[in-house]
């Protein structure tokens, strides 16, 4: 198609602004029309844009008789006039979002970064993750830890209570020095570890709590 001169090359819609154009397309979905003797089935035509109604007494019987009637419809269209029908722009939103969705997974998946929080959220979700400034901490594997700071800063990575690294399983779960923040936990959570508890709710504050204290005792360098 020619616009001021300019060439266009259209491979979506129907081309708009020629003389046969509206003539031609008359004669591929007047074929289409003809399906309307299709039983259960009920087709609306404005200009080009379709509308294709089913019957059913289940809702499950809906997939198989759209499959049936898009068959159809491509044998009619594509075969003998060389056109092809496309989804709604909502339609084609909706893919489009699962497409973003899938390269997101694919990426979260493969990224050799995150491989802390990974542990916890193997899948990408638009749902927020309602933390705090200490709990973040918890999922992200970043900040107070001596373990962190150790590998990224060279700092000194063992715990003040001496008996290991500060690793956040250990801080959290392990560490003498906290062991009264953990006095009210429920038996059931003993022999659990860091991923199956994260995703309790109560489990959240009690960590949050431990995180606290031990950047309340200052001995970390938070920069
Ligand atoms: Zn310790």
């Amino acid at each position: 198609m020619l616009s001021e001169g300019q060439k266009w090359k259209y491979n979506i819609g129907v081309p708009q602004g020629s003389s046969l154009g509206p003539i031609l397309w008359l004669l591929v979905i007047n074929e289409v029309l003809d399906l309307r003797e299709t039983e259960n089935v009920l087709i609306q035509a404005y200009a080009d844009d379709i509308i294709i109604m089913l019957r059913s007494t289940a809702s499950y019987h809906f997939t198989g008789m759209s499959e049936n009637i898009l068959k159809h419809l491509e044998i009619i269209t594509a075969r003998r006039y060389n056109v092809e029908f496309f989804q709604s722009a909502r339609q084609l939103r909706n893919t489009s979002n699962q497409n973003i969705r899938g390269n997101w997974q694919v990426r979260w998946s493969d990224s050799r970064k995150g491989t802390w929080t990974k542990k916890f959220y193997e899948k990408v979700d638009t749902k927020r993750i309602c933390g705090d400034f200490y709990f973040n901490q918890v999922l992200a594997g970043h900040g107070v830890f001596g373990s962190f700071q150790g590998s990224m800063f060279g700092k000194p990575a063992e715990c003040q209570c001496g008996q290991n690294i500060e690793s956040l399983s250990h801080v959290i779960l392990e560490c003498e020095l906290w062991r009264d923040l953990r006095s009210e936990w429920p038996k059931s959570w003993k022999n659990k570890d860091l991923k199956e508890l994260v995703p309790i709710h109560e489990f959240r504050s009690q960590a949050s709590a431990i995180v606290k204290a031990l950047y309340e005792t200052g001995s970390m360098d938070w920069s």
